[in-house]
């Protein structure tokens, strides 16, 4: 049988790394919601949405379109924000640093929990994010809540930053997580929880493969 897999937790605790690897061995589909919220943020920097103005955020939510293509050079889905390709672009750290407060807004929210409920659900699905154990699919039958040492999650992501092309000093990118995790964890709409039926992950001992393990074990049960 075909399950739905919530894995929710702290940024950068690998989340989306170990979700991609658990889809391919399951042969589910994968849906980083985070590159969601990413996209909706890059549209409105560069579209100029002032987002303290509700009427002008529902506007922006219309004319933003988001789709993901699978790329075979990574084999992960490259998000598409109207037709152009922008994966690059929603990774880079001036994303990071507005993302929080643009994901915080309720009406964003509603809209990206809307179509995220409605993907993949004719098949088995891992999706990684925030909120999906608790508000997009509360009746998932296996949850993860991952976390993990915050200079170690720093230093993950400096790696990986790194390796496109950008280099951040480790206490920006420490003040960047920290920053983002306060936002998530007090917004009014889906804060950042561990659902109560949530499986608590550590990653910061554990190797990518350790973590695809824990998590295809738990499926195994
Ligand atoms: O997962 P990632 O770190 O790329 O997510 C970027 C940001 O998007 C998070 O810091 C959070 O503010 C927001 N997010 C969210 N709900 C989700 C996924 C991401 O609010 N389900």
């Amino acid at each position: 049988k075909k399950i739905i897999i919530a894995l929710d937790g702290f940024s950068s605790c690998g989340k989306s790394s170990t979700a991609k690897k658990v889809a391919a061995a399951l042969s589910y589909a994968f849906i980083d919601t985070g590159a969601m919220y990413r996209t909706v943020a890059l549209y409105f920097v560069r579209n100029n949405v002032n987002y303290s103005d509700i009427e002008k955020v529902k506007k922006a939510l219309k004319e933003i379109h988001i789709t993901f293509q699978f790329n075979p050079s990574t084999m992960a889905s490259d998000a598409i924000l109207n037709g152009e390709n922008v994966e690059a672009e929603i990774r880079k750290m001036y994303i990071s640093e507005l993302v929080s407060s643009i994901s915080s807004i309720p009406e964003v929210r509603y809209e990206m929990v809307a179509q995220q409920q409605k993907m993949g659900l004719d098949k088995g699905i891992v999706m990684d994010g925030r909120d999906i154990g608790t508000v997009v699919f509360p009746n998932a039958e296996l949850k993860i809540f991952m976390t993990a040492d915050p200079l170690i999650r720093a230093q993950r992501r400096q790696l990986e930053l790194a390796q496109k092309g950008e280099n951040v000093p480790i206490e920006a990118i420490l003040d960047n997580l920290q920053k983002r995790d306060q936002i998530d964890m007090t917004r009014s709409e889906g804060p950042l929880k561990k659902a109560d039926d949530a499986i608590e992950l550590d990653t910061s001992q554990r190797t990518l493969e350790g973590q695809v393990e824990f998590v295809l074990e738990q499926v195994r049960r």
